[in-house]
């Protein structure tokens, strides 16, 4: 059974236009729970971003570099954020520039503390009583996904996992990934829905028909590149939000 919940985040269903000429638009708003398919980004999504887990992850990139290319933390920060600015990700830019082992990398940065991050068993009455399949498409690692989800509690709803592995290493939001996604998943994706915290990455998506979620945060680099067209739905509150549409007590 749900829970019922005392709505305390505001949902806003931004104005936008169609995907493209001649498709359909997002799925309506009261139809959304009753959704096929469902992708779940990872980070920073399925559990809030103020427990930082991100940034424990962000710490041991750091770390690598260092280690990795014999730089001070200075200088080691300093190519972590321009790879991650010019290449989306970056272990995508220390593949390309320093032919950089993925595997040992994901490895490595991925060794973090979980135990700042609560469980969250209203997520997992939420998840049980929505009806699609639900998939997570992640720029990390099935194991990542795997621990954390197991550590929340709600890893038996998920279906299935595209990671940074599955996409060759090229991450969100490459629009050919998204492409390998939905044909992995067998999605629709006029009847997908698509959650994330990075609005950058909910363009593709929304081209190729998905209703797109953005959960805004603090972080100035997930707002980048936001834009109502491409963004259907912003909240603030991945819990909340999937309570509102389970017990239709959704702020329109
Ligand atoms: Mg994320």
């Amino acid at each position: 059974m749900v829970q019922r919940m005392i709505i305390s985040t505001a949902a806003t269903r931004n104005d936008h236009k169609s995907p493209a000429d001649g498709q359909q638009g997002p799925i309506p708003y009261e139809n959304l729970h009753n959704a096929e398919f469902w992708i779940f980004d990872l980070d920073n999504t399925l559990y809030p971003a103020h427990c930082q887990l991100f940034t424990q992850i962000e710490k041991n990139m750091t770390r690598f570099v260092m280690e990795f290319l014999k730089l001070d933390h200075r200088e080691a920060y300093g190519i972590q954020k321009k790879y991650f600015k010019n290449h989306g990700t970056t272990m995508n830019g220390l593949m390309l520039h320093h032919d950089m082992d993925p595997h040992h990398y994901l490895n490595f940065v991925h060794q973090i503390d979980l135990s700042g991050v609560p469980k969250n068993p209203v997520l997992n009455d939420v998840l049980n009583e929505l009806p699609g399949k639900k998939m997570i498409f992640t720029n990390g690692s099935t194991d990542h996904a795997r621990r954390v989800t197991e550590h929340l509690g709600i890893h038996k709803h998920f279906d299935d996992c595209f990671d940074i592995v599955d996409s060759r290493f090229i991450p969100k939001p490459e629009p050919a990934v998204y492409l390998s996604m939905i044909e992995r998943f067998g999605i629709c994706p006029h009847k997908a829905i698509m959650v994330e915290d990075m609005a950058k990455n909910l363009l593709p998506a929304a081209e190729l028909g998905m209703t797109t979620v953005w959960i805004r945060t603090d972080n100035d680099w997930a707002v980048e590149d936001f834009n109502s067209r491409f963004i259907h739905h912003t909240i603030d509150d991945l819990t909340v939000w999937l309570s509102q549409l389970a017990t239709g007590t959704a702020a329109i």
